[in-house]
């Protein structure tokens, strides 16, 4: 069987099965371009079946390549940790700007595999960047990124501010599992495969994004930010939240589709 051969028969997008079939033969993609008349042997051809029968099934691609692009970085991902979004790019766009205008300690709540932590960690080495997570799974993911990419974040265990008791940042950044229980979405695409605590909130969605605004002000210096994801129908009751808990300056900036995805405001109390 040829490397063309392989792609056409197999029952997912030719897009799928050609990065699948690159991670299979180790080599760049454009090497499969090249060398469709190469055969492929025994062992890769079955590799190779197996995770496009997976993907065909509804495996996340990201989970089958054990990879995903996010920002500058290619960041190791497994069914322990949320797939980096590329709405969370904006996320991470706003972070820098509050860095390069003098935030140098920066917390990143809910981490998963490190996505934010590292890309703010990568882009100011200068920063020092603390990250969280409840799963011990999603850090060991999260540190392993970290070493891979040779940068150095302060990886901390624990359920939201309880992982960073006493201390107090300038910047801090979240995207927290955000999505209502019952919403129909958490049956599509990927998700179905990612971890629920990393994507559902509770009832309303809302849960943890409300538990972090509430929280806040004890662990955040005068003058410091407060960055959040959010889902595209949450931008108004986040906003309010973030009034009530006495912050200022809250704006709300939209991602690249055009939704209300990134909520932030100061604390100058
Ligand atoms: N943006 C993701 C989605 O809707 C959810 C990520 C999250 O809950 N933090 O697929």
């Amino acid at each position: 069987m040829t490397v063309t051969g392989l792609i056409r028969e197999a029952t997912i997008s030719r897009q799928d099965a050609e990065a699948l079939l690159a991670t299979v033969l180790e080599v760049e993609r454009a090497w499969i371009y090249a060398h469709g008349d190469e055969q492929v042997n025994p062992g890769n051809i079955d590799r190779f079946r197996k995770m496009a029968a997976a993907r065909a099934d509804g495996e996340p691609l990201a989970y089958l390549l054990g990879y995903r692009d996010f920002w500058t970085l290619r960041l190791r991902v497994n069914r322990d940790v949320l797939i980096p979004r590329r709405e969370t790019e904006h996320l991470v766009e706003w972070a820098n700007e509050c860095i390069t205008a003098g935030a140098r300690r920066v917390l990143d709540l809910g981490t998963g595999s490190g996505a934010v932590a590292l890309s703010c960690k990568a882009e100011h080495p200068e920063a020092d960047v603390c990250a969280t997570d409840l799963s011990p799974k999603a850090l060991a993911c999260a540190r392993a990124n970290g070493d891979d990419l040779n940068l150095s974040v302060d990886w901390r265990e624990g359920d939201w501010f309880d992982a960073v008791p006493g201390e107090r940042w300038q910047l801090i950044l979240s995207n927290p599992p955000y999505i209502a229980a019952a919403d129909p979405h958490l049956n599509e695409g990927d998700l179905p495969a990612e971890p629920a605590r990393a994507l559902i909130s509770g009832e309303t969605g809302l849960e943890s994004l409300r538990h972090i605004i509430g929280r806040a002000p004890d662990f955040i210096e005068h003058g410091g930010w407060l960055l959040l994801e959010h889902g595209f129908d949450q931008a108004s009751p986040l906003q309010e939240a973030l009034f009530a808990g006495g912050f200022i300056t809250i704006s709300t900036r939209r991602d690249w589709s055009g939704q209300e995805r990134i909520t932030g405001g100061q604390w100058l109390s």
